[in-house]
């Protein structure tokens, strides 16, 4: 069994449909996906609906967008119920955060000189609720600035980089806590990745394992090299953590991360189906 539980469709800030992300992870021979937008369950029945057709697992996902001492931290959600009250509105102002910060990122890529506006933006995110960087980059291209996404950030928008601009986003822990109370199972994305491997320590690993039940780590990730992975591996099994391996495929614009690039083992999934199952959660 193929199983990939980490993806993003252009409901987030990738390039494909759910409904056709859902139809190339069986063409590229997989059995089980999680779609994980960024902050966003709105493409969630497009997929389900989808992995019926094609005969593909389609486990409801989520990206959350959190904080741990001024670090973005990703966390996944497995199986939460996405009528839950609390958690969407925690979403609602995430997204609404999104939102506002775009207006200053526009402005200091206009202090650089380059004519980058707002409506530019919108015309490259189109109808998505999510709105980030990544539509940044998207407007910078079509505009001839930058050859494609990643020069973009690496130039402008990375965190430090000249155009990034913080945004609002949950704490950690509060962060765990949500998807359980949602019924869910809560997974670190790419911890040990550029963006969070100082604040994520093995102490505060087990800290979070200890004092809010985090259920797993993703340890087969593109942002971590084998030595990396194995560390997390070993990491993890002490910890009695779920390790989970995807591809975070984001479409054609991110050519690094095919469909099914990482996968995770089937013990390990039907762990998380267990405890999704038994918080009450939607596996
Ligand atoms: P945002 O959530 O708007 O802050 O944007 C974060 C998204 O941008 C991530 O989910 C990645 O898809 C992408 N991203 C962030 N940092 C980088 C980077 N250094 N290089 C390429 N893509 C990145
Ligand atoms: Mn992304
Ligand atoms: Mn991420
Ligand atoms: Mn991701």
């Amino acid at each position: 069994m193929r199983i990939d539980l980490h993806t993003h469709s252009r409901v987030s800030d990738g390039t494909d449909t759910p409904g056709k992300l859902v139809e190339k992870a069986s063409q590229a021979g997989l059995d089980v996906i999680s779609l994980t937008d960024h902050d966003t369950f709105d493409g969630i029945p497009e997929a389900v609906a989808a992995g019926g057709r094609v005969g593909v697992a389609v486990l409801p996902g989520i990206e959350i967008s959190c904080r741990l001492e001024g670090r973005d931290v990703h966390l996944l959600g497995y199986g939460c119920d996405v009528s839950h009250q609390e958690l969407g509105e925690e979403l609602g102002s995430l997204r609404a955060g999104r939102t506002r910060r775009l207006p200053e990122m526009c402005a200091r890529l206009q202090g650089l000189r380059i004519g980058i506006t707002v409506e530019d933006v919108m015309a490259q995110a189109r109808t998505t609720p999510s709105i980030g960087r990544p539509h940044v980059t998207d407007a910078l291209v079509a505009k001839g600035v930058v050859k494609d996404r990643q020069e973009a950030f690496d130039r402008y928008l990375a965190e430090g980089g000249p155009a990034h601009v913080p945004r609002h986003a949950i704490e950690l822990g509060r962060g765990i806590d949500l998807v359980h109370e949602a019924g869910g199972a809560a997974v670190i994305a790419h911890p040990w990745g550029r963006r969070s491997r100082e604040v994520l320590t093995v102490a505060v690993l087990e800290q979070l394992t200890r004092e809010h039940g985090l259920d797993g780590i993703e340890t087969g990730h593109r942002e971590h090299d084998s030595t990396t992975r194995r560390s997390l591996d070993e990491l993890g099994a002490r910890l009695g953590l779920i390790r989970t391996g995807s591809s975070d495929h984001h479409g054609w614009k991110r050519p690094d991360r095919d469909l099914g690039c990482f996968t995770t083992a089937e013990s390990a999934y039907q762990e998380l189906l267990d405890r999704i199952r038994s918080r009450g959660g939607t596996a």
